[in-house]
C-alpha cells in the first residue's frame, strides 16, 4: 500500500489516504411529544444530542430543534401547501441514504412516531435497506390534551375505553370509520386530523345514535403556549370547530365533562348533571 504522496503500482497518486467505506449509520425514529419541550423523554433528549442529521416535520417546535447539536444538519420535511412536499417514499429514501453514508439520523416527529406518524413506513424502509432503526416513543397529543384540560381519557364509570381514530380520509373526503362502534356510550373517542371534518363526523355519530349532549372537547396546540380548549357537546362540535384552525384534536365522551376549558354552547346540564362528573367530585 503506497503512503500519501507515493505512486501506487497502478500509477495513481494517493492524495488523502485510502477512503475506507464507512460502516453504515443508524436511524432513530424519535417522538418529540406534543410541543412542550418538558414533555420530551430523557431518551429523546439523549438521542437528539447524538444526531448528525435531524429530519423533522412541521409539528416539531424550534425550542426542541435547538436541543440538537449546533453542527447537526436540520432538514424540514414539513407538508407545505405552496412548495414541494416530500413524499413518504422520498423521506424513507432520504433516511436510508444518510444512514448508508455512515451518519446518525434522528427522524424527529410530533407526538409519538407510531400514532398517526407514519413511523411504520419509515421503519419498513430502513428494514428493507438493512439499516438499523430504533424507535423512541413520545407523548402523543391526546395524552397532553387530556392532561392539560384535567379530563381523564379513561374514567371509572364514564369511560371504560379510549379509541384514537383519524379524521383524515386516505383519498380525501369523508373518513371511513366504524360509526356504530364509536357511537356506543361510556367511552372516549379522540380524533386526530379531524378539525376540517368535524361537522361530518358529528353528524355520523349522531345518526349512529350517540347522545347529542355527550361532552365534546376540542384542544388546539395542546401543551404549547398558545393552547386553546373549547368545551361543547357533540351537537355543538361543528360550530365550535369553525373557530379553530389546528393542529387540534376532537375528543368526545362522558368523561370530557370534567374538562376545564372555555365553554361554548354547553347546556348547563352537561356540567351539573353528568353522572361521571358527580362521581369524580365525590357525589357533590
Ligand atoms: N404523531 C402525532 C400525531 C400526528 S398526526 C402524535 O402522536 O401526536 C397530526 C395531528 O395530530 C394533527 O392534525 C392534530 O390532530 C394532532 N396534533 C398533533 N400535535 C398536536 C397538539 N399539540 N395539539 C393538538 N393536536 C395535535
Amino acid at each position: 500500500m503506497p503512503r500519501q504522496g507515493e505512486t501506487s503500482a497502478k500509477g495513481l497518486v494517493v492524495l488523502g489516504g485510502s477512503r475506507e467505506p464507512r460502516p453504515p449509520g443508524e436511524v432513530w425514529l424519535v417522538g418529540a411529544g406534543p410541543g412542550d419541550p418538558e414533555l420530551l423523554t430523557l431518551k429523546a433528549l439523549r438521542v437528539l444530542g447524538t444526531a448528525d442529521v435531524v429530519v423533522h416535520d412541521g409539528l416539531v417546535s424550534d425550542e426542541i430543534l435547538d436541543l440538537a447539536p449546533p453542527q447537526a444538519r436540520r432538514i424540514s420535511v414539513a407538508k407545505r401547501k405552496s412548495r414541494h412536499s416530500y413524499s413518504q417514499d422520498e423521506i424513507g429514501r432520504m433516511l436510508v441514504a444518510f444512514a448508508l453514508d455512515g451518519l446518525t439520523v434522528v427522524r424527529l416527529k410530533g407526538g409519538d412516531p407510531f400514532i398517526f406518524g407514519r413511523g411504520g413506513e419509515e421503519l419498513e424502509a430502513c428494514r428493507e435497506a438493512g439499516i438499523a432503526c430504533y424507535v423512541v416513543p413520545g407523548v402523543t397529543a391526546a395524552l397532553a390534551a387530556g392532561a392539560s384540560a384535567g379530563a381523564p381519557l379513561t374514567h371509572r364509570g364514564a369511560a371504560q375505553a379510549v379509541t384514537f381514530v383519524t379524521g383524515h380520509a386516505a383519498k380525501g373526503g369523508e373518513p371511513d370509520l366504524d360509526w356504530a362502534a364509536l357511537a356506543k356510550a361510556n367511552q372516549t373517542v379522540v380524533i386526530y386530523m379531524g378539525l376540517s371534518q368535524a361537522g361530518v363526523i358529528a353528524g355520523r355519530l349522531l345518526a349512529a345514535g350517540r347522545d347529542p349532549s355527550t361532552p365534546a372537547l376540542i384542544v388546539e396546540n395542546a401543551s404549547r403556549a398558545d393552547e386553546r380548549r373549547v368545551l361543547t357537546t357533540l351537537a355543538g362540535l361543528a360550530a365550535a370547530a369553525e373557530a379553530l384552525s389546528g393542529p387540534a384534536l376532537l375528543i368526545f365522551g362522558e368523561a370530557m365533562a370534567m374538562a376545564e376549558a372555555q365553554v361554548l354552547s354547553v347546556p348547563p346540564s352537561v356540567r351539573s348533571t353528568s353522572p361521571a362528573l358527580r362521581a369524580s367530585r365525590g357525589g357533590r
